[in-house]
């Protein structure tokens, strides 16, 4: 077993497994996969990998198990042998006597038993790789395998766990977090928010508890979702699959065009940033200089081009000058001449 991390979460608000608090793990289903049983589903979650296989409605026996006026629904949880890093003992444990108790009656609202008196329907959760919350994905697998046996439920039943960490509240443990968290708080649901399975190992306040609470039924809806999918790719016509598919491809170009304009700001607010920060390191006084510089470089350049067009100008004068003098001045001028001598 490895040990326990410093910290569960980092500065970041980011969790071990790289997911924030309030986020599940990937969950991928699959419908259908057992051809002998009536109903049956692959599921995993995370690392966890689990089989829900369900049979009936089937006649009981011994008949001293049957229930007048309802079927009785029987849920097997268990954990094969290979599921985790040392060898589980096979057969029936204190823990999987237990989960298969309370997990089998997490579906007592949904499952229309009045329909078949006397009759007994028979759940299979069969753990195949265990990472933390065997027993939420368990549930989640055996609801659709019911749904694809054709057993009348008046809904879904989703299940997730919350647990503490670090002081702090985080959806869907992950293994370390179920290990060595400061609780943990596995609850199962209907559609209509009703919880149906509610246990709790180590301590949490009420107020954690209904913060907790909150936080399931946030990662139950996305579970439901998922679930729903799994059923329409199952049973689904081809324009009911389009639709999804089509609602799918604009959640996920919505989301890529939400990751882009994050990743713009973010670069414009980069850019920004180093503007700014070359602004600041440039020193104003250097900036001044240049200022002036370029300043005294415009005026020296036009007070070139002026004292050539002055030139120019004296010259087309002198010339004018010369042109137009009439001779008598000249004269006058070598009179002056002779005077002053
Ligand atoms: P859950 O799987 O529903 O969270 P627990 O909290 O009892 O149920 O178990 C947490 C995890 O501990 C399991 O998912 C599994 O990975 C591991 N675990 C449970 N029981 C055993 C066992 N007998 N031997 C080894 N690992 C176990």
């Amino acid at each position: 077993m490895s040990d326990k991390p410093e910290k569960f979460i980092d500065e970041n608000g980011i969790r071990l497994d790289g997911r924030r608090v309030d986020e599940i793990r990937p969950m991928t289903v699959e419908m259908g996969v057992l051809t002998r049983a009536d109903g049956s589903c692959y599921l995993e979650w995370g690392n966890n990998k689990v089989l829900a296989a369900v049979y009936g409605p089937r006649e009981l026996h011994p008949r001293r198990l049957q229930r007048p006026g309802e079927a009785l629904v029987r849920y097997r949880y268990n954990m094969a042998a290979f599921s985790v890093e040392d060898r589980i003992r096979p057969g029936p444990s204190r823990r999987s006597t237990e989960i298969s108790k309370v997990s089998g009656e997490a579906f007592e609202p949904v499952v229309m038993k009045q329909f078949y008196p006397s009759a007994v329907i028979d759940v299979f959760a069969e753990v195949l790789q265990a990472d933390a919350g065997t027993r939420t994905a368990a549930i989640n697998a055996a609801t659709l395998a019911l749904v694809d046996a054709g057993i009348p439920m008046k809904g879904l039943v989703a299940a997730c766990a919350v647990g503490k960490v670090d002081g702090q509240l985080v959806l869907d443990l992950n293994k370390p977090e179920d290990n060595y968290g400061d609780a943990d708080l596995p609850i199962a649901m209907t559609e209509d928010g009703d919880i149906t399975l509610l246990q709790m190992d180590g301590n949490l306040t009420v107020e954690e508890v209904n913060k907790g609470i909150e936080m399931v039924r946030e990662g139950c809806e996305q579970i439901f979702a998922i679930q729903k999918a799994a059923l329409l790719e199952r049973f689904g016509t081809a324009e009911e699959e389009e639709v999804l598919e089509d609602a799918e491809l604009q959640a996920e170009l919505m989301s890529e065009e939400e990751e882009v304009s994050e990743a713009a700001e973010e670069e414009d607010a980069v850019e920004e940033s180093e503007d700014l920060e070359a602004a600041e390191t440039e020193d104003p006084e250097d900036v001044e200089v240049e200022e002036a510089e370029a300043m005294f470089e415009e005026d020296v350049t036009e007070f070139e081009v002026n004292e050539e067009e002055a030139e120019e100008e004296a010259a087309e004068v002198n010339e004018e000058d010369i042109a137009s003098e009439p001779e008598g001045e000249e004269s006058t001028e070598e009179e002056g001449e002779k005077y002053e001598q």
